[in-house]
């Protein structure tokens, strides 16, 4: 028995037997053509476009069929590059003056936006990267003439194993026929994760080396609560996972019903909960999930296809949909949070790459470099406002000046719609995320001039603790339980109720069942979290009561290292809630395989 630790990201559990997914390669031959050839070369470039657009229809089609609309239009990420013009003419433009094959061509605006994708400190949008690179061998297989075929016929159910599996080979697979699913890289937003939620797959991600170890016709179980993937497994091991899958079938059952409803704690305190989201297509699965609104929506996704920035047409579309779509429910409008290299053409040499982009050009202080491309965003968050519950937040603010720039900016956007006309919400709320040290520092002079905070711990920890929140190797180092940042996080939240600033929490910390009888202690009552996260949270809410939360986070904070604040939060879990511990904790994290 062997047992790989990933990232889970669709909680459940599945045993069968594994199907090693392998996608050939396809190689680019030739570099050069002829002279006369040329016009030839663009032309097949331009069938290419027409097959590639064909098939993404078709695997568009399928999913609608299972999914409905809305988790079809991932596919829409595929278009964007197949229809954009600016791809097209830079394809054909390379063949033309290079005389480049169309292959050559092709590889090489591929490997551009690759480039580009890599440079970005947003994880979200690294994680695109498993799409365009699939989209490029669809590409290349239809310049060689064949359809890409995913190399997935299934026919029995399996377990499907592989190095990773883009949207569209998992819409190529008879997806009843899919038990569970294991990659070695991805991550919780990956477009793979998102459709496997939609359609309920047990899912771990980022198993490294899942790929290599499995071989087809092993007998696996996918862990997607705690993120494992375990091979060859004893008698007894399948015993316990077989005990859990039913009584995990059961209780997300019982959860789901339950969720719609808003919460109150045991003692009558109200607590929102909201769901964190990426795509506007995820709109349905947040309504399901019963969130309170949108507590964060990111909104990169825009700036992945192009060369340019999105119009303030482009970015009004889609949060008008949205804000429309949630009704009187709020959604949070995060601006971009990109690094320089995704506004401007990677190869400028205006930029360059960075070597930390982490530290680097990115959110607030890009916004001040392209103080149009950041009014643009604006003004279509100002315009969405006259359509629903919207607000505003600005990411990775580290003072005071940070927040009269943007207030400024905001003023010059509301004249100038008002000179066009345009209606909007001038009492549109506009906040910041708390996830620099710095602006925890400063918070008590920022709370005059925000309307709430968010507190992002993703960032949060990584830039108190100085680990990098996507390096693999330190991983372990990244732990939101350290000392440090809680008394962050409890600062910030003790400040906003002195000061009448609401806090709500939007990283992934807010979303550990383990953690939110903590969370809820230090005084937060909004948490955002994931949509899949969402009936947990509620249920594990209603179960405690919020001034015994209280007490015992005071005690924790007074503990002195990780080790005791670890045990004392899983004592103090299992005796104010012991049996919602035993059943969430244990199918979660506690469990020993
Ligand atoms: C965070 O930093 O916690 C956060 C929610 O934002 P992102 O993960 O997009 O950086
Ligand atoms: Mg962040």
């Amino acid at each position: 028995m062997e047992i790989l630790k990933g990232i889970g990201v669709t909680p459940g559990y599945a045993t069968g037997e594994a199907f090693v997914f392998e996608r050939e390669d396809v190689l680019v031959r030739g570099r050069f053509v002829r002279a006369e050839e040329v016009e030839r070369e663009v032309e097949r470039f331009q069938a290419a476009v027409k097959s590639v657009s064909d098939e993404i229809e078709e695997m568009r089609e399928r999913v609608r069929g299972d999914l409905g609309d809305n988790v079809s239009r991932i596919f829409e990420s595929y278009r964007w590059i197949v229809d954009d013009p600016v791809f097209k003419e830079e394809v054909e433009r390379r063949v033309r003056n290079n005389r480049f094959t169309a292959e050559y061509s092709v590889d090489r605006s591929f490997k551009r936006l690759i480039r580009r994708l890599q440079n970005i400190p947003n994880p979200y949008m690294r994680q695109r990267i498993v799409d365009i690179e699939d989209l490029e061998k669809r590409f290349l297989s239809a310049l060689s003439g064949a359809r890409s075929e995913a190399s997935g016929r299934l026919d029995r159910p399996v377990v499907v194993v592989g190095h990773d599996l883009s949207p569209a080979q998992l819409a190529g697979m008879d997806r009843r026929k899919i038990l569970g699913i294991a990659t070695d890289v991805g991550g919780r937003t990956s477009h793979t994760a998102i459709m496997a939620r939609d359609y309920g797959i047990p899912a771990v991600v980022g198993l490294e080396t899942a790929g290599l170890d499995v071989t087809a016709g092993d007998k696996v179980i996918v862990d997607g609560s705690r993120g494992l993937l375990i091979i060859d497994p004893d008698e007894g091991t399948l015993d316990r996972y077989r005990t859990l899958e039913q009584e995990y079938i059961g209780f997300e059952v019982e959860l789901a019903k339950k969720s719609q409803a808003k919460v109150a704690t045991k003692d009558g305190v109200g607590v929102s909960v909201f769901a964190n989201m990426e795509f506007p297509e995820e709109i349905d699965v947040v309504l399901e999930s019963g969130a309170d609104g949108v507590g964060l929506f990111r909104t990169e996704f825009l700036y992945l296809a192009a060369d340019r920035p999105p119009t303030e047409d482009e970015h009004a579309t889609v949060y008008i949909e949205v804000a429309k779509g949630l009704g009187e429910k709020p959604v949070v409008v995060r601006t971009f949070d990109l690094g320089a290299d995704k506004l401007m053409k990677a190869d400028s040499a205006e930029m360059g790459s960075e070597r930390n982009p982490a530290l680097g050009l990115r959110g607030i202080r890009l916004y001040r470099v392209r103080p149009e491309v950041f009014r643009s965003q604006v003004a279509a968050i100002y315009r969405a406002s006259a359509h629903g519950n919207v607000k505003m937040m600005v990411p990775m603010v580290t003072s005071v000046e940070d927040v009269r720039w943007v207030r400024e900016r905001c003023w010059e956007v509301q004249q100038e719609l008002k000179r066009r006309g345009e209606w909007f919400n001038p009492e549109m709320p506009v906040g910041v995320m708390v996830e620099t040290p710095a602006a925890i520092m400063v918070a008590d002079l920022i709370a005059r001039e925000v309307d709430f905070f968010s507190i992002g711990t993703n960032d949060l920890v990584q830039y108190t603790l100085a680990v990098d929140r996507s390096n693999e190797r330190v991983a372990q180092e990244f732990e939101p339980l350290n000392l440090s940042v809680l008394r962050m996080v409890d600062r910030i939240i003790r400040l906003g109720k002195d000061k009448n600033v609401p806090v709500a929490m939007c990283g992934e910390m807010a979303g550990d069942v383990n953690l939110v009888m903590l969370l809820l202690g230090m005084g937060l009552r909004e948490f955002s979290v994931s949509p899949s996260s969402i009936p947990e949270v509620k249920a594990v809410l209603v179960e405690l009561d919020a001034a015994k939360a209280e007490d015992v986070m005071r005690e924790a904070l007074h503990l002195h290292t990780l080790q005791e604040i670890r045990l004392f939060i899983e004592g103090a879990n299992r005796d104010l809630m012991p049996e919602m511990f035993r059943r969430v904790s244990t199918m979660h994290r506690q469990g020993k395989v």
